[in-house]
């Protein structure tokens, strides 16, 4: 069987300045169906499965490594897909997790992580805020919670003493920039702020051609860069969007980093693990 606990290797991104971490994905796929998701090189990939013998592989692998190792939950699919209620496949790893004295990172976009607080006394959890509107949440991430519910997760969490993090990423140019403000005023309790800006596949730039029409093309693919497997929009672009993240964050007195940029910031860790106790 293969192993469930992997060290974590965005595609060996030379821009990733993530401190050594493994990642661990409770389920393949995901349900939430984001157009712009990085992950849907995985066959299938809006379609949700289940691992087999799940528990037991974790249990397996967790064995293996040292106590105190920080592991991600998830990176490439969400944790808390619709069916997590009935099935609690999440929770039965975050039970295991902490069995083994580990710590512990929640990447997601559901409020369900709310249910969990009991197990999350050596973790912090990232939600991903993309956008306040509705109407473009619907459009650019249609199985997931709405953003309001997000924030109110994020807000719970906090009072419950858990780090949180706003994962405001990706900036999608030319629809969601604009709210970049907005978001962050929103989420200005957060105990940290991670951002970037929307890379595109091929596959992703498909999707998001209705919305984008032919400017994401020029943008990514004829005056971009590609870096290891994705597009990126030129430099200067991206700097100029990310500048306005990065004064909204001072001004609000806000822990910030950028995700896999190449841009200098001055937090303690780009994902806000240093928050984990
Ligand atoms: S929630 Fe994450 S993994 Fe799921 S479709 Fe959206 S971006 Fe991809």
């Amino acid at each position: 069987m293969t192993q469930l606990i992997r060290p974590f290797d965005p595609w060996k991104s030379p821009l990733c300045t993530c401190r050594e971490k493994y990642s661990l994905n409770p389920y393949t796929g995901c349900a939430h169906g984001c157009l712009y998701c990085y992950s849907t090189y995985i066959p299938d990939f809006y379609k949700l499965r289940l691992k087999k013998r799940l528990e037991q592989r974790v249990e397996i692998d967790l064995k293996k490594i040292p106590e105190k190792s920080l592991i991600s939950i998830s990176n490439s699919s969400d944790p808390y897909p619709p069916v997590e209620r009935k099935l609690e496949k999440t929770r039965n790893i975050l039970r295991l997790l902490r069995d083994y004295n580990m710590r512990i990172m929640i990447v997601t976009k559901s409020d369900m992580v709310c249910r969990d607080v009991d197990l999350l006394d050596k973790g912090a959890v990232s939600i991903s805020i993309t956008t306040l509107r509705d109407e473009v949440a619907s459009l650019i991430e249609p199985g997931a919670p709405n953003p309001e519910k997000r924030i109110k997760a994020l807000q719970r969490l906090k009072e419950s003493g858990i780090p949180v993090i706003l994962r405001l990423d990706p900036i999608l140019p030319g629809l969601t920039e604009g709210e970049v403000e907005k978001i962050i005023e929103k989420c200005s309790f957060a105990d940290h702020i991670v951002s970037s800006t929307l890379k595109l596949r091929y596959d992703s730039f498909k999707r998001l051609k209705n919305i984008s029409g032919e400017v994401y093309r020029r943008l990514y693919f004829i005056e971009g860069e590609k870096i290891r497997n994705s597009f990126y929009m030129p430099t200067e672009i991206r700097r100029n969007i990310l500048d306005k993240v990065k004064k909204i964050c001072e001004e609000f007195g806000l822990s910030y980093a950028f995700c896999r940029e190449g841009f200098n910031f001055r937090a303690e860790s780009c994902d806000g693990s240093h928050l984990i106790p």
